[in-house]
């Protein structure tokens, strides 16, 4: 075997893990991201950091350098519900970052032991004996082949390591939208908009850096008509769009049910956004892409003889939590159950007008 370890895919989950495992393994790294702030790809991204990651960074002893924060920091969202035209303002503690420039900070921490190679493309994982070969295309667009003994799929949404090893395990897949605008707004906010004439799911918009972002996410065939649809309708609700700056696209995974996670087996590791570790109710999935990334981490670094059972077991309790969102998430989009939390006026807070 050419190494111990392949990591496929170099967002927080593989960066998180390619940091954490043990000096004696010989790991490499291969990510379709190119190392410039301007060009390549750019993840589509709130940019949001919640409690939870914020509690990952602490026990991983890492502090959040301030370049990469955004202006201004805000402590609510105003939720909106265009069924029963409520609004309510709830707080959220978090912590407003450029998204890119904290894909380049986490890879920046990893050790020179690791192989990284940037702006290449994982595209096969072939089975051998006693490991992995995998195909990949250089910067150079030129094809190689390394075999390897572990293969971790950290390679998001789209997950090639899923698709190729496990096309039996499916998963919803919506289509992420999100539009850049000069922020024009008297008020710099963050919103949460359910709209179930639109999707299933929910839109944001947040304000950052003079921009004001507008996403959603919707089912793929619609996901155009239905983004531009929910535009017109909350530009009646004093939301100030203008020309779009930027458009940017991507797919989510949208867990559905508890078979939708899946964690890999055969010396095949699958965490962060491939396993399906993300939040249905809010989408937020920085937090369990560095919770699996650690919980694998310290899996291999102690030789376990059988990784994948160990794995497959200590993320119980993220999946879990990860279903108890899945739960959520069909009270928020149900129109009746909405009203009645958003009714209750339970943690929302009154806002002060100066007349
Ligand atoms: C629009 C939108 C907004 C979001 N906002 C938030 C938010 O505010 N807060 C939050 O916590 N979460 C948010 N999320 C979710 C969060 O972005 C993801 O859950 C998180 O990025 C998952 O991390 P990951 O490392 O698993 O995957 P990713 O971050 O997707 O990283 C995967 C990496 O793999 C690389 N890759 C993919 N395929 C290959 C291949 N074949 N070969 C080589 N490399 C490959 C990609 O270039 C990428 O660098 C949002 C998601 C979307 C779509």
């Amino acid at each position: 075997m050419n190494y111990d370890i392949a990591i496929i895919g170099l967002g927080p989950a593989g960066c998180t893990l390619a940091r954490l495992l043990s000096p004696s393994f010989k790991v490499i790294a291969l990510d379709t991201k190119l190392q410039t702030e301007d060009e390549g790809f750019h993840k589509p991204c709130g940019g949001l950091l919640v409690d939870d990651a914020q509690r990952s960074f602490v026990r991983q002893n890492l502090n959040l350098p301030a370049d990469i924060l955004t202006d201004p920091q805000i402590f609510s969202v105003k939720t909106y519900d265009l069924q029963t035209k409520l609004i309510r303002n709830y707080q959220r503690s978090y912590v407003s970052f450029d998204r890119h420039k904290f894909d380049l900070w986490l890879k920046s921490l990893i050790p020179s032991k690791v192989t990284i190679l940037h702006n290449t493309l994982c595209k096969e994982v072939r089975r051998i004996i006693d490991g992995y070969q995998i195909t990949y295309i250089d910067e150079n667009k030129t094809e190689h082949n390394i075999t390897t003994q572990y293969v971790v799929g950290a390679d998001g949404a789209n997950s090639l390591v899923r698709r190729m090893r496990y096309p039996q395990h499916t998963i919803r897949q919506y289509v992420a939208i999100q539009q850049w605008f000069t922020d024009l707004h008297p008020n710099p906010f963050n919103s949460c908009i359910f709209d179930n004439e639109s999707t299933n799911c929910y839109a944001w918009s947040i304000s950052k850096d003079g921009y004001f972002i507008f996403g959603g996410s919707f089912p793929k065939k619609i996901a155009n008509e239905k983004f531009e649809q929910l535009k017109e309708k909350l530009a009646t609700q004093g939301f100030i769009f203008g020309k779009p700056l930027k458009t940017e696209k991507c797919l989510v995974v949208y867990p559905n049910r508890f078979g939708d996670f899946h964690t890999g087996n055969e010396n095949i590791f699958l965490i962060g956004e491939a396993a399906g570790f993300i939040s249905a109710s809010s989408l937020e999935g920085i937090s369990y892409a560095l919770d699996s990334a650690e919980i694998l981490s310290k899996i291999l670094n102690s030789g376990n003889p059988n990784p994948n059972k160990c794995y497959y077991q200590r993320t119980i309790p993220l999946r879990l939590k990860l279903y108890s969102k899945i739960v959520k998430a069909k009270l928020l989009t149900t129109p009746l159950w909405r009203k009645l939390i958003m009714k209750s006026k339970v943690q929302y807070i009154e806002q002060y007008w100066i007349t």
